[in-house]
């Protein structure tokens, strides 16, 4: 607690910067001239980053210098991709610290505590440093270290195997942060491999899909630092995606008289800055944004130019409503009909606000005009069946606010977003992977990975060799129990691969262990939706750059990198070598130098090119610097490539693009040529040829072409086509899905868990092998009101719980809060980490050992030892004073796949008990024959594409695929078209 001296030398500070920066703006200056244009007192001027001079705190009093080489990087411990700056100790070449990069046009210098706990993942003890190979069974914990050659040639061997004899489909790559852009696709790409797997089903595809339904792209990009109003459908403040860029301009929203809504069934600390927190009952979501898109609709206070405009409402009335005249009147009578159901009273009694609070609300929201700044992430979309209907009628709002791609208002993501080209693009892999993109699911947003283990139980393929990268299947996923099951099957995964800085629970049961950099120690290219602008970030290993700086020539990563740690970049390529060594299989040469044909490619080089002449301005920037592109980026680690896209919609078509191009009645201009599938990599944001392999170009509005949204209408789809024509034309209008958690749903004594929160100071697997982070955040209680509380005989916090689901249970601790809506509770799933007895050690401040073992009704896991102080080469190991790691609730949740956008749906109906005798915390049961049968039961949900699909296709050939195959891939094959 800091003393009244302390607070009066605060604030006496704080006056003197505030004075400054008020000085500063009366001169039109800035703090800091650099990108971020933000003062924070420390930040070093680019100018000094060769040499930076601090004094040592720990020779204080004496004045002992430090000098430092800053060095920029981007963190990796979660999506934002915020700048880093590396101190590298130039005494010693190691690095000291990692602050805020305020040369990052996106993070503009601050970072969440995540970001400078970099430098434990760096020095963690419990880090693999090499090479391992498994020396005994699957699972039993023995391991012998050996090359990197013995790795790759064993692997090459394999894939190069599998691509001669024709099982290109048993090579896959699961991918939980993908931290860059594009370049593992490439990488699949270039071997004819359709192997992309993703994480994307367990996180955000409910999100997306509301979003793609509309705007033909996946993400909203809101302009949070100028809206009037921002409505947040997640806990966007302190974990949202892109938390800490969007966090800080929300703030600056605030400062600014900003009004922040937030709808969130848990106390968030986002809920707690809200003007208005609402709590609803889990999935009631939708139904209360129907009821604020209706009175907006009710009360006139819509945009009627823009919906006239930008809505498909023409193809609407035309599909659905014949009988009337085709115009905009008739239009509006029909919209003044479709939602009279959400009343302010109906959604009160779906979510259990007022009815009066939400009617503030709404005029609150209807005052916004187009500052309507908007986001819907994990939360409700990812935690209810049906919760992409959360962010399709969030959307709705901005929609009839004409809030979309305006100042203040929301923008779709890849207007805000720069993906350059790289060096080489293979062709479209000539294979589909039915074990990720299955005919049940052919709107699925993305893979769908978290089924993966019970299609290979039923035999529908298998995997000869499967690399998990940043992803921890078995901790991540639900149904956990089932993905051990099949990672130690040798006949349904040949191989597995865990390419990971640090021991998680799932590279317990591989074949290789094979170290790879963390954020200060690869190389990654990445940009997101922040602000209404592009840039282009650069993660670099910062050990390299710095050492390079002195004239030094580094080829190799491994060169600068601690033990024998690789990045993946260098990695792909000397793997794809070995696949094709004489080139022979046509995979050699995307990996090839350019510069010097027949020599393999390089990092400097594949980024060099891609800098050079796929990033608009930079040539230019860092020409003016008498440097080479590459060479700036090392230095100062991010771009700026725009400010103020604005309404790319309403941009026109050039005149050029339109002298043979082909109108339809419906006005979608399509290019002249016909451009079937040719490259895999197109711009962000570029519409994806039609389903008759045409490139629209745009869409006519009053008379003129322009360039619209990448939808198959080329406008909003209000309507979904799409969705109508595959099966689903009940859900074709933004609406209302009652989640599989509604109260109508549960069984008497049912309550419901929310699952799905994250912490603002821990990131899944990752950050468990950083110590700052795991004595800020350890444990994971279950959240619970004390009504309920005592309801259950629950009678105190730390009580323990058992919390039973549909296939199992967990024991828990108990928190008895006000901060959870009575009837639900609430547990987050970054805790409850745990490794087998005899096994690595793991990450010993926040790993439990635990003992596992199947008996006559299913699985049993039980805590053997806490985490505690123990030996290691830091220190502070032996200071761990705490022992409570929480409860891995996952591995009790079946899988719920929601049947149109494929996301997993996270909500768990419950039964909450006090602890039965015999029970101790963190104790587990599973019985994952139950687990198949549930996956059975949400199977049925389905509607699978098959013969009578449009076009006879697998999946519209419009929606999103990370890694699309061939155009003539997506047609179901003659021996699949009867529907299962
Ligand atoms: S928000 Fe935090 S964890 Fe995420 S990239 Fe930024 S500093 Fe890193």
């Amino acid at each position: 607690m800091r003393g009244r001296g302390a607070d009066a030398d605060l604030d006496a500070l704080g006056q003197r910067v505030s004075a400054a920066r008020h000085a500063a703006q009366a001169r039109g200056e800035t703090f800091y001239q650099g990108p971020s244009g933000v003062h924070l007192a420390a930040f070093p001027p680019k100018e000094r980053w060769d040499d930076w001079v601090e004094l040592s705190s720990r020779a204080w009093p004496a004045r002992q210098e430090r000098h430092y080489m800053l060095v920029p990087t981007t963190c990796f411990n979660c999506e934002s991709a915020c700048g880093l700056l590396a101190y590298v100790d130039t005494g010693t070449g190691q690095v000291r610290k990692f602050e805020g990069n305020p040369e990052h046009p996106g993070s503009r210098g601050r970072n969440c505590a995540k970001g400078p706990a970099t430098i434990n993942q760096v020095t963690d003890p419990d880090r693999i440093l090499y090479p391992l190979r498994r020396s005994g069974p699957r699972g039993s914990g023995g391991w012998e270290r050996i090359s990197w050659d013995e790795a790759l040639d064993a692997l090459a061997a394999r894939i190069r195997a599998a691509i001669i004899e024709g099982r290109r489909n048993e090579i896959m790559i699961h991918i939980g942060r993908p931290g860059e852009d594009g370049f593992t696709e490439r990488v699949l790409a270039s071997w004819g491999v359709d192997g992309h797997n993703s994480h994307t089903n367990v996180c955000s595809s409910g999100g997306r899909s509301g979003f793609q339904f509309w705007m033909g792209i996946d993400r909203p990009s809101p302009d949070h630092a100028n809206a009037k109003v921002i409505y947040l459908i997640s806990a966007h403040l302190e974990s949202g995606h892109y938390f800490n860029p969007h966090a800080q301009r929300i703030t600056q929203a605030r400062q600014n008289g900003a009004k922040v809504i937030v709808l969130d069934t848990r106390l968030s600390n986002t809920a707690t800055h809200a003007d208005y927190w609402l709590s609803p009952q889990p999935g009631s979501e939708a139904a209360i944004n129907l009821a604020v898109a209706n009175h907006l609709i009710r009360t006139g206070r819509y945009d009627r130019t823009f919906v006239r405009r930008w809505w498909n409402w023409a193809e609407y009335l035309t599909e659905c409503q014949p009988h009337l005249p085709v115009t905009f009147e008739a239009f509006e009578e029909v919209l003044a009909t479709l939602y009279a159901e959400f009343t302010f009273e109906y959604a009160a009694a779906e979510s259990g606000i007022e009815a009066c609070v939400l009617a503030e609300v709404a005029e609150v929201v209807a005052g916004a005009g187009t500052r309507f700044a908007c986001h819907s992430w994990r939360s409700a979309a990812a935690g209810n069946l049906g919760g992409w209907q959360v962010s399709r009628t969030l959307f709705l709002i901005s929609a009839l606010l004409g809030a979309v791609a305006t100042e203040g208002g929301t923008f779709p993501n890849a207007w805000n977003k720069f993906v350059p080209r790289p060096i080489h693009v293979p062709p479209h892999p000539g294979v589909w992977q039915e074990l990720s993109w299955p005919l049940e699911y052919p709107l699925a947003q993305n893979e769908m990975s978290f089924l993966l283990p019970h299609f290979l139980a039923e035999g529908r393929g298998k995997l000869d060799t499967y690399f998990t990268r940043v992803y921890n299947p078995v901790w991540t996923n639900p149904d956990g129990l089932s993905w051990m099951e099949v990672l130690t099957d040798e006949s349904k995964i040949g191989c597995a691969v865990a390419l990971t800085p640090t021991w998680n629970e799932s590279a317990y049961f591989a074949d290789y262990v094979l170290p790879m950099g963390v954020g200060s120690e690869r190389h990654d290219t990445h940009s997101y939706e922040q602000y209404d602008g592009q840039w282009i970030g650069f993660r670099q290993p910062v050990l390299r750059a710095a050492r390079e700086r002195t004239g030094e020539m580094i080829t190799d990563t491994r060169q600068v990198n601690p033990g024998e740690v690789w990045e993946e970049n260098e990695f792909w390529i000397e793997l794809s070598w070995r696949i094709d060594p004489d080139g022979s299989l046509g995979i050699r040469r995307y990996h090839e130098s350019r510069a010097h044909p027949g020599e393999k490619l390089m990092v400097d080089e594949y980024y060099g090119w891609m800098f050079e002449n796929s990033v608009p301005g930079l040539p230019e920037r860092a020409a003016a610097e008498g440097m080479t592109p590459l060479a700036w980026m090392r230095r100062y680690g991010a771009f700026e490539i725009s400010r103020g896209q604005g309404a790319v919609h309403e941009q026109e078509v050039p005149a050029g693009e339109l002298a043979e191009a082909a109108i339809t009645p419906t006005g979608r201009v399509y290019s002249g040529t016909r451009k079937p599938f040719s490259a895999n990599i197109v711009p962000m944001g570029a519409p994806e040829p039609d389903d008759l392999g045409r490139r629209p170009a745009g869409v006519m509005v009053d008379g003129v072409a322009r360039r619209g949204f990448p939808t198959p209408s080329g406008r909003l789809e209000f309507w979904s086509a799409t969705l109508a024509a595959w099966g689903w034309p009940e859900h074709a209008l933004p609406g209302y899905i009652k989640s599989h958690v509604h109260p109508g749903n549960l069984a008497p004594g049912q309550m419901v868990l929310l699952s799905t929160f994250r912490l603002p100071t821990q990131i899944h697997t990752r950050s468990a092998n950083a110590k700052w982070l795991d004595e800020l955040a350890h444990t994971n209680p279950v959240w619970i009101h004390p009504t309920d509380a005592a309801r259950l005989g629950v009678r105190r916090t730390g009580d323990l719980v058992r919390v039973e689901t549909e296939i199992g249970y967990f024991v828990a601790k108990a928190w008895i809060t006000e901060g959870i809506r009575p009837g639900v509770v609430a547990c987050s799933h970054h805790m409850g980490r745990w490794r087998l007895e005899g096994g690595p050690r793991g990450a010993g401040a926040m790993m439990a050992t635990v003992a596992l073992r199947r008996g006559t009704e299913g699985w049993a896991m039980e805590r053997r030892a806490p985490a505690g102080p123990s030996a290691s080469s830091d220190p502070d190991s032996q200071r761990i004073w705490w022992s409570d790691t929480g409860v891995h609730q996952n591995l009790t949740f079946p899988v719920h796949p929601d049947p149109i956008s494929g996301m997993h749906c996270w909500h768990q109906a419950v039964r909450v008990l006090p602890a039965q005798p015999g029970d101790h915390h963190g104790d587990i049961a599973v019985d994952t024959g139950k687990a198949r049968e549930v996956y059975r039961e949400w199977l049925k949900l389905t509607r699978p594409a098959g013969g009578g699909s449009p076009g006879g296709l697998r999946r519209p050939t419009w929606l999103m695929r990370p890694l699309k195959p061939a155009h003539e891939l997506f047609r179901v094959p003659r021996q699949e078209r009867a529907v299962r």
